[in-house]
């Protein structure tokens, strides 16, 4: 991947080296696997998509916004997962909107499924 001529991408990747391991912050979680549908204004197949979480991934539970024009978008899902684990909870089902804060031309959405697994 060259990073060289894409700040955003550069900073993207600072980001998830700031945010830590997932077994520093999270000692009991053994995997997180964050299924998740993309759907976006005007295309009638949602995207569907999966990410792994191990103890040695990086704890950064953003997912980028597909759309070609979103201006810092994407979907925050730390707030979700650090809920569960606080609570122990195994699945958790919800949607969330692109969270661009410049625009976002196709309004994208997602419904997602959480799984987390405990040591
Ligand atoms: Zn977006």
């Amino acid at each position: 991947m060259n990073l060289r001529n894409n700040p955003r991408r550069i900073e993207r990747a600072q980001q998830k080296i700031d945010a830590g391991i997932v077994s520093a912050h999270f000692p009991g979680v053994a995997s997180i696997v964050i299924s998740m549908m993309y759907n976006q204004r005007g295309i009638s197949k949602s995207v569907p998509r999966v990410v792994n979480f191990f103890p040695s991934s990086y704890a950064f539970f953003r997912v980028d916004c597909l759309s070609k024009n979103c201006d810092d978008g994407g979907f925050d899902l730390t707030q979700v997962i650090t809920t569960m684990i606080n609570n122990r909870r195994g699945t958790e089902k919800g949607e969330l909107s692109c969270g661009s804060t410049g625009s976002c031309d196709d309004q994208s959405a997602i419904t997602y499924k959480v799984a987390i697994q405990y040591t």
